[in-house]
């Protein structure tokens, strides 16, 4: 970093005390900027780097709510609406106990640079509750859904911000959000949230675009090397939707996915993940993946330790942030891994991604990698906005050209950036001149 960015983060950290995971982000893109630096110093002229780490806007918000027991809940509810010169505010919403203002912060600034990466009109933001959907009835996830909505939806439009799913809020969340929405507003504003459901607004592909979108990545990027997916073994961690769809379509290319996770521990099934009896599982029973283990012969579930000490050619962590740490990579490295494919936002640790690029191991990061869900829903807004439905052929053939694209971007810039093949300074470099660009042309706003 030059000392002009490190006085700069230091700003950052002074002005946002202990959010963690944002501080990590921030560095994270800070260290790959010094070239862009030297070449546009305009934007240093200008303060983009100050404007692009301060959101636009941050709401807080109170969320009560009545349980199925009579008593009353209270939550905190969040949206961060980081930048909007690309496009109108995108990015998903998660309900986990874990979440924090420095959760939404760092995923909204994530979301920033991504969604500026996938090449498409969309602005970034997220948003979320420390609202634990686990063990709740559908009625009490409707409450909550209902009390968080009467709220956000002052702040939301399909031309001003646009929520999506992201850990804890997937098709029925999005439902019952909708439905408080068009209720209160009378419009049936159907490009207002993404992630909808098939029958009413929802676009094909949109589920498994997440996880897709990164192994038609991976693809990409062993391909860069003369590899594929066919083949390998792989490691997915996480059994969500990311993980699920992930999983299907490295086992389509002809891998063979031998392991995933939830909190409770992990599942070994060297013959190869049954999808149909996971997907049982997980999205139809909303069950535990030990309960996978107890019903498919050869598998067998592993409660403590770590799903990264399982021997792979390929890592896929699409679990949650900080997951996959300095240990975790140490071994993966000498267990032989070739690829490491972020499917979650910032699964592996500064630490741990040091290693991979130490090694020569294949990295891509999720801003790269995970970017397939966001572009979806951008195509679901599409859908929306002309009031047309594609086909799931149509749709995922999109998909594949925008993370050809994103790829070919990230490898471009790292290349005139000075660092060939890291893929983290290519989707640092490429994403932020873009935004910068809009930033700096917008005038000071
Ligand atoms: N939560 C997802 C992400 O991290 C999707 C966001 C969206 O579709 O708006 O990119």
């Amino acid at each position: 970093m030059t000392p002009q960015l490190q006085e700069l983060y230091e700003v950052v950290l002074r002005r946002n005390p202990g959010e963690q995971e944002f501080h990590q982000a921030v560095l994270e893109v800070f260290e790959s900027l010094a070239p862009v630096a030297r070449k546009y110093p305009e934007f240093a002229q200008t303060k983009i780097l100050e404007r692009l780490c301060e959101p636009e806007r941050q709401i807080i918000f109170r969320v009560p709510w009545v349980n199925d027991r009579g008593e009353v809940e209270i939550n905190r509810g969040f949206r961060v609406e980081f930048s909007s010169v690309l496009g109108p505010y995108k990015g998903g919403l998660r309900f986990h106990p874990t979440v924090y203002l420095g959760t939404i912060k760092f995923l909204g600034f994530e979301q920033t640079f991504k969604n500026a990466l996938t090449g498409m009109p969309i602005g970034g933001g997220k948003g979320g509750s420390d609202f634990d959907p686990k063990g709740r009835s559908d009625r009490e996830v409707m409450t909550f859904c209902q009390s968080f909505m009467t709220e956000l939806y002052r702040h939301i439009g399909e031309y001003t911000d646009v929520p999506a799913g992201d850990i804890g809020v997937g098709a029925r969340e999005i439902g019952f959000l909708f439905g408080q929405y068009k209720r209160i507003t009378n419009r049936y504003e159907s490009g207002v949230l993404t992630g909808k459901g098939l029958g009413w607004g929802g676009s094909l592909v949109r589920k498994e675009a997440t996880g897709y979108g990164a192994v038609f990545f991976g693809d990409e990027m062993l391909h860069a090397r003369g590899d594929s997916f066919d083949g390998k073994r792989v490691v997915v961690s996480g059994s969500g939707n990311v993980a699920i769809y992930a999983a299907e379509k490295a086992q389509q290319l002809g891998a063979t996915v031998v392991a995933c996770s939830d909190s409770g521990g992990y599942v070994v099934d060297d013959a190869g993940l049954d999808l149909d009896l996971l997907k049982a599982v997980k999205e139809v029973e909303r069950g535990r993946i030990s309960s996978y283990a107890d019903r498919r012969a050869g598998a067998s579930f592993v409660a403590d330790g770590s799903i990264w000490n399982i021997e792979c050619d390929i890592a896929l962590p699409c679990a949650t942030e900080n997951e996959l740490d300095d240990q975790a990579a140490i071994t993966l490295v000498k267990n032989g891994v070739q690829a490491v494919v972020e499917g979650a936002n910032m699964p592996s640790t500064p630490a741990a991604t040091r290693i991979f690029l130490d090694a020569d191991v294949l990295f891509a990061p999720g801003k790269a990698a995970n970017a397939g869900g966001v572009a979806t829903s951008a195509l679901e807004m599409q859908q929306n906005a002309s009031r047309d439905r594609w086909t799931h052929e149509y749709t995922e053939e999109r998909l594949a050209g925008i993370m050809r694209g994103i790829h070919e971007r990230c490898a471009a810039s790292a290349d005139e950036y000075g660092a060939p093949g890291n893929y983290i300074v290519g989707a640092n470099t490429s994403s932020f001149v873009q935004l910068a660009e809009a930033t700096f042309a917008l005038g000071v706003i």
